[in-house]
């Protein structure tokens, strides 16, 4: 994806809706992005998961 949209999306899913936590390393969290894909996880089990189509 583009580094506008990955930009966008890490803003909008920067903070867990769940815990708070904005951490996303250090094993608190993960950030994966793809070609068509956004994935955050949380230490916390929450996890969201967008696909992108360009
Ligand atoms: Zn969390």
């Amino acid at each position: 994806m583009d580094a506008l949209k990955a930009v966008e999306l890490l803003n909008k899913f920067n903070n867990c809706p769940k815990c708070g936590s904005e951490k996303v390393g250090d094993q608190e969290g993960s950030v994966e992005i793809h070609d068509d894909k956004f994935k955050r996880t949380c230490k916390c089990g929450w996890s969201i998961e967008v696909t992108v189509k360009n």
